[in-house]
């Protein structure tokens, strides 16, 4: 039996999906944004629509009085279909059968989006503190153009984000990724007398035998993530405690018949909390003997203590709603690192299979929305009083 909290996000949901709102695609950002801010409207909640950078639209709601403060955040923006005849269902057809809710978007993060939506709505006229709605539009391209300047803006007690979390584990951190480009240069020379020159693709496997020790360093995880990060190699593996090396794109060279004088690499490095970006950063500039090695873009791992007063009550009022709750860490980033980087705790919740996330044939059952409703609005509720 479905009720009606449900049948709503469902709806609320599928109409979002049909709006094909992907990252790149300014029309589509433009209409779902347009889309929530009336949706809002209709359920008599006013909203603004701001642009911290032209383009990238924020509807911001706020309802409620009082000093303290919730944001809760979420994406309208999803990654694009691939290939169309992949989808069983067509990517934005919205389809709802007896089971759930189909489509790009559903997990990642429309759903999620739709249930914060809803409990906002229900719970207006109803909360002792000031509720803040945000729903953004480039999280899937890094988050700089709206949750972080909304970072800059806001000052909450708390940050909710309701990236899919299969309404099952209750996210407080997420790794940190470094981003380094590493130049290998060498020597030109004809091949058929190599070592008048100096390979540039040869150092930089030199170098790259060296790196790939990074994935077995130790790291000391914090005590108090130590139960986190268990329960995330449990659900996201064996990569989840440690240090990840990943050379994604290399090129170099000319041809066969020439020594190649230059190579370059992009890799990608995670993460998990214990170990600093600066940290690593020195160790791969050691370790890269041939190689030089620059920054391209970073982010620590973060994470909200499990003993934070708003974390231990979100974990208690969910576990309430639901058995098998387990708190976790992620290994992808969220916009709620932004929010922790300053010091404010934030809390990763929503409907949806992480495995289905960027994938084909995305949908979300029923039954994850019915929890994450009752979480976020048991939540809501209770912080009345104790924010
Ligand atoms: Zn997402």
């Amino acid at each position: 039996m479905v009720n009606e909290h449900v049948k709503e996000i469902s709806r609320l949901t599928s109409d979002m999906v049909k709006i094909p709102s992907v990252s790149s695609d300014p029309e589509g950002i433009a209409q779902i944004a347009d889309f929530v801010k009336e949706w809002l409207g209709n359920n008599g909640i006013t909203s603004k629509k701001v642009e911290y950078v032209k383009g990238f639209p924020v509807v911001v709601a706020q309802v409620g009085k009082g000093k303290g403060s919730v944001m809760l955040n979420g994406h309208m923006d999803v990654v694009n279909e691939g290939e169309r005849s992949s989808w069983k269902h067509g990517p934005y057809s919205g389809r709802i059968d007896a089971s759930g809710v189909y489509g790009r978007g559903t997990v990642d993060m429309k759903s999620g989006l739709a249930v914060q939506m809803h409990a906002f709505v229900e719970l207006a006229d109803k909360v002792d503190y000031r509720m803040v709605l945000t729903a953004v539009s480039d999280e899937e391209t890094g988050g700089t153009k709206c949750s972080k300047p909304l970072s800059e803006k806001y000052s909450p007690d708390l940050v909710l984000v309701a990236e899919p979390t299969r309404s099952e584990l209750i996210v407080l951190g997420e790794k940190g990724v470094f981003w380094s480009k590493l130049t290998a240069k060498g020597r030109t020379a004809h091949a058929s007398t190599p070592s008048l020159g100096s390979n540039a693709i040869m150092l930089m496997m030199d170098d790259l035998r060296r790196l790939s020790a990074l994935n077995k360093m130790k790291v000391r995880i914090p005590q108090e993530t130590r139960d986190m990060v268990r329960v995330a190699s449990e659900e996201f593996g064996s990569d989840a405690p440690r240090v990840s090396f990943n050379a994604g794109k290399i090129a170099g060279g000319l041809k066969p018949n020439v020594v190649a004088d230059r190579c370059e690499l992009y890799a990608d490095t995670r993460l998990p909390p214990g170990i600093s970006v600066d940290r690593i950063f020195k160790l791969e500039r050691e370790m890269a003997r041939n190689c030089d090695v620059e920054l391209v873009q970073a982010s620590e791992p973060n994470y909200t203590s499990p003993s934070n007063k708003y974390a231990s009550e979100f974990i208690k009022v969910a576990k309430n709603c639901k058995s098998g709750m387990k708190t976790s860490i992620m290994t992808g980033g969220t916009d709620g690192r932004f929010f922790r980087y300053k010091g404010i705790p934030s809390i990763t919740y929503g409907p949806g299979t992480m495995k289905l996330m960027h994938n084909y044939n995305e949908w979300v059952p029923f039954s994850q929305l019915d929890t994450a409703y009752k979480v976020y609005s048991s939540y809501l509720e209770r912080l009345n009083g104790y924010i």
